[in-house]
This record gives C-alpha cells, structure tokens and sequence, in this order.
C-alpha cells in the first residue's frame, strides 16, 4: 500500500506533491453521526472562478508543486444535489484533470443515482486515478445486515463504473463513541478494523468533520483528539501491529512532499494533518490569496512553519520532542494554537511504534 502514497516518489522527490480538497458538493439526507458538514454552505465555482484557479494551479506547477490529489466532497457523491452538474461542468473538471488521482467519499447507503454518476465518471474522469473512499459508521460495525449491504452496493458502483483500477479507504467520523451501545469495541482498533477491513484495502482513517463546526470548543475539540490519540497508543504495541497500521497513521516521510488545502467559496484554507485531513475555516486557516500566484501560498507556509517552530517552548512536550519537525510540518502546533492547548495532540507512542520498525518496544511516558 506504501506504493499508493506520494512518499514513494522520496527517491525522486523534486517537487512537492499538492492536494486540494473542493468542498463543493451540496446536499445529503443523512444525519451520520459526528459528521459537521454545512450542507448547503458549497459554492461551486464558477466561470471566473474555474478560469482564476486555473491560472493558481499553473502557477504551483512552475513553482515545483505537482498537482496529486483532489478531493471533491464534503458529501456524499451519490446522493448530493450537484454532483451530476459539477462532474458536467467542462471547467470544474478541466481543473480535476490538472491532478493525478481524483478521490471521492461516500456512504454508499442511497445508490439510485449510482448508474447515472458511473456513466458520468467513466467518461469525465478517463485517464485519471480515481479512489472512492467508503464512509462507515463506527457504531454500526456490529449489525452485518449494514456491512452486507454497503459492500453489496461498493461491489455493485464499481461494476457499473468498469473499472478495476479504483481504489479505497476506510473513513469514520470521529465523535464521542461512549454515547453508542459498543463503547468498548470502539476503543479496539484490532476488533474494529476485523470487522469492517474486508470492505476497504487499508486501514481506518478517523476524520475530525468537528472541525468544521464554527462552534467547536477547545474542550471538545481536545476530547476528541484524546480519544483517537488513546485509541492508536493502545493498538499499536507490537512490531506486528505497527507494521500493520504503519500506512495510515504517521509516516513521517509523507509529511516532507506533501502539501494540502482545503477550497470553499472562493477561499484556500490551511489544511494540517491530525490523522486525517483537518478542515476547518475559522479565520486563522485562511491563506492569504491576492493573487493568483502560488508564492504567496509559500509565503503563507513558510511563516506558519517558523510560528510553531518559535511557539515550540510554549508547549509542554514539543521542544525536545523528537517529532517536532514532522509535527511543524503537518501543522500540528498550529492547532494546537487554534485550540488553546499546550498539550500533544498526537498518539506520541503509536509514532514511535510506527516508525521504528524492528526496535521495539515502544518507549513509555
Ligand atoms: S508528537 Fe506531540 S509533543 Fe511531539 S512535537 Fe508533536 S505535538 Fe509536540
């Protein structure tokens, strides 16, 4: 699975790797649990829009940026409203198809548009990597009748799309799993991944949709980042274990080539790295975009990477920590300066463990 990250490209790394995610799908009638989305707060571009971001992504091209991944949600692709007139839309996909892989989300529990989308899709998207990525709910992962269905469906979509080339992962909404009737097998991530492994190629990915809410507090916020902190750091205890979870949780190289952001109305958004994605658009997530040129986004980089080197002191584990530089990177302290903690966010052990393979154990706090 390694082969499918942009950090094997590290041997001939002479770019960075750029990954924008669209938050232009509107529409869903499902209330899945922990997911903050505003259904209706998208605005596809439009004409000079499309042509303005055209001329960005040129630019990041001539300033060493290869345009990797792009991200087209925030809902569900088979139910929203628009996904038929975006993926219509010569100059929306114009813009997909400057990236190498497009990725798409889904529940796959509403598939009557699913013949419609696949026609669509196989012909706007010829050519291009696609990966479908499945939504699945963490407090359903005991009821098969559930998990028959969503990979009856996935079986069925793919077949409809023709092609064996399409990849996918596993995504749970992050949110207070002590308030489902499994708490206890929430907190297994062994348990969980055998339950619902079969129906994705890799391991579970948590998404922290909570950062969307305007509202979020500090406090939820950081109980929320314990909780998947807890989870890995009580998984990943063994080489085995770490060889297993090793892809989607903390390789550090991926974080060197990397770089994301996140696009709604108009707006390019900071995007760090806390497992998943983080996306948010509270004021100090905005990039500054005068224009249409890709060194002010570097510019932008570069000062928030030097804001949570200088900030490093303030924390309470960070400057001696051994993964700051990974952690700058994906810009961890920077949400932790969003959300007023000094305290680590990250599931410290679980690194250790994924990134030392074969000289374990794992160092104890
Ligand atoms: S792992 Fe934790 S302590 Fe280390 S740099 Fe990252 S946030 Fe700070």
């Amino acid at each position: 699975m390694d082969a499918y990250l942009a950090s094997r490209e590290l041997r001939d790394a002479d770019h960075f790797f750029l990954n924008i995610n669209f938050e232009v799908l509107n529409g869903c009638r499902f209330q899945c649990r922990g997911c903050h989305v505003q259904k209706g707060a998208q605005t596809p571009l439009g004409p000079g829009e499309a042509a303005s971001f055209l001329r960005l992504m040129r630019s990041f091209r001539e300033s060493l940026y290869l345009p990797f991944i792009a991200f087209v949600g925030p809902t569900d692709f088979l139910v929203a409203e628009n996904t038929e007139a975006l993926f219509r839309d010569d100059a929306f996909v114009e813009i997909l198809r400057t990236f190498r892989r497009v990725s798409l989300q889904t529940t796959y529990l509403d598939v009557r548009k699913a013949d419609a989308i696949a026609s669509l899709l196989a012909e706007r998207l010829h050519g291009i990597e696609l990966e479908i990525n499945l939504v699945v709910d963490p407090a359903r992962i005991m009821d098969d009748a559930y998990l028959a269905a969503l990979e009856a469906n996935k079986r069925d979509f793919l077949a409809r799309l023709g092609r064996d080339d399409v990849r996918s992962f596993g995504i749970m909404n992050v949110y207070d799993y002590d308030q489902t009737k499994i708490p206890h097998l929430l907190r297994d991530y062994d348990f969980m991944h055998r339950r619902v492994g079969h129906l994705f190629e890799t391991t579970i990915d948590y998404n922290f949709s909570a950062g969307r809410d305007p509202d979020l507090t500090n406090e939820d916020f950081l109980k929320l980042s314990d909780r998947i902190k807890n989870l890995f750091n009580q998984s990943i205890l063994s080489d085995e274990k770490a060889q297993y979870l090793r892809f989607s949780f903390g390789k550090l190289t991926d974080s060197l080539v990397e770089r994301q952001y996140n696009y709604r109305g108009g707006k390019l958004y900071y995007s760090p790295l806390l497992y998943e994605r983080f996306v948010s658009f509270r004021p100090e997530f905005e990039v500054p975009l005068a224009g249409e040129d890709a060194r002010e986004i570097e510019a932008f980089e570069a000062r928030v990477q030097l804001e949570q080197y200088a900030r490093a002191t303030e924390k309470d584990e960070c400057e001696s920590c051994p993964f700051l530089a990974s952690c700058v990177d994906r810009g961890i302290l920077f949400l932790m300066d969003s959300f007023g903690t000094r305290r680590c966010l990250v599931a410290k052990n679980a690194l250790f463990a994924v990134n030392s393979m074969g000289s374990l154990p794992v160092p104890q706090p």
